[in-house]
């Protein structure tokens, strides 16, 4: 087998295709740079030019400004960048978040991003691609990550909301503000009680209306006047916004958190939370598992979260796999 070709090299400002001239989600400012989706660990600003899918542009707007100037390519449009071919294909994360696939003399690299495989009504789904090789993310790269089904867990939510409810209660939800909060609004039950959110949230679940993804009516929680307003409803904000002064208002709210790291049970406990709900936007362990396998790649480099664990696991196969330096990589906050 004749070695392959890197189309992908990892510099210190990140990924690098040095034959396209371009990087994918560059850590340090760069002339071009591809960018995967619209989380903060992805986009880096001062670079020179941008890539990105129609709707990553409007949430890069959105988030660092309207004047951000952001090239857009459709899924599955393909460009050429100095004899690489470029296209962008679903990754099923968040609006408008892209797998990126490099082709030159027949030799195929795909970029996953951040990835999940399950069902969410406000992205499209993700594409399973060929290619020689892959570089992976695994954030939740162990065994011990299996997500229940999408349903099963905004049900879930809509169950509490609504106990919540009959109590007088507010119901707060903490969920990333970017992808994790919209999916929640997409899954509730609307019917059970007005929705507030906080204002991280707001301008994003805008966006996704503008880009046509059906959302329930809600309203910014600042506008909220009252203790009697919020008895009710399902109050969602991003994790940080937890303690804040406007939380004040809320003291007697149900209190959870949506993420894939409510799976390690120590970590409701530890946040004082009264439900955790295991939803992620990133893959789970068979899902990872699945997308190496459908890739035959025969390379495979990964990088967040558990990328030695999930290394090791591959090698093990007689996988030729290696986990990124992690040290550089932008640590998560979008799980
Ligand atoms: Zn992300
Ligand atoms: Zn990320």
């Amino acid at each position: 087998m004749k070695p392959i070709a890197h189309l992908i090299e990892l510099t210190e400002s990140g990924m690098h295709c040095r034959e396209g001239g371009f990087f994918v989600d560059p850590w340090r400012p760069v002339e071009r740079a591809v960018v995967t989706h619209a989380h903060f660990d992805h986009t880096r600003l001062g670079c020179g030019s941008y890539l990105a899918t129609p709707e990553t542009a409007l949430l890069m707007k959105a988030r660092l400004g309207p004047d951000l100037h952001v090239r857009t390519l459709r899924y599955g449009e393909e460009i050429d960048a100095n004899g690489v071919r470029l296209s962008l294909h679903p990754a099923g994360h968040i609006l408008g978040s892209a797998q990126v696939r490099l082709e030159r003399n027949g030799e195929v690299w795909v970029v996953t991003g951040d990835f999940k495989r399950a069902a969410d009504p406000t992205c499209a789904h993700f594409a399973p691609l060929r290619c020689h090789g892959l570089v992976t993310e695994s954030t939740f790269g162990l065994p011990v990550f299996r997500w229940p089904t999408a349903d099963a867990v905004t049900t879930e939510i809509s169950d509490w909301w609504r106990r919540n409810a009959a109590e007088g209660r507010p119901s707060l939800l903490l969920a990333y503000s970017l992808g994790k909060a919209q999916r929640i609004l997409a899954g509730v039950d609307a019917s059970i009680g007005p929705i507030f959110t906080h204002g991280a949230i707001e301008p994003m679940t805008r966006v996704y209306r503008e880009a046509g993804i059906s959302l329930p009516p809600t309203r910014a929680v600042a506008a909220a006047t009252g203790r009697r307003e919020l008895a009710g409803a399902l109050v969602l904000a991003p994790p940080a916004a937890e303690g804040s002064a406007w939380t004040g208002s809320l003291a007697k709210a149900s209190r959870a958190f949506a993420s894939g790291w409510m799976q390690i049970r120590g970590n409701r406990r530890r946040r004082a939370l009264d439900r955790g709900f295991v939803l992620s936007d990133h893959a789970d362990w068979s899902a990872l598992l699945q997308t190496v396998a459908e890739s035959r790649a025969e390379r495979v480099w990964i990088t967040h979260g558990y990328a030695e664990e999930l290394a090791r696991f591959f090698k093990e196969k007689g996988l030729a796999a290696e986990a990124l330096r992690a040290g550089q990589m932008a640590e998560e906050a979008d799980a």
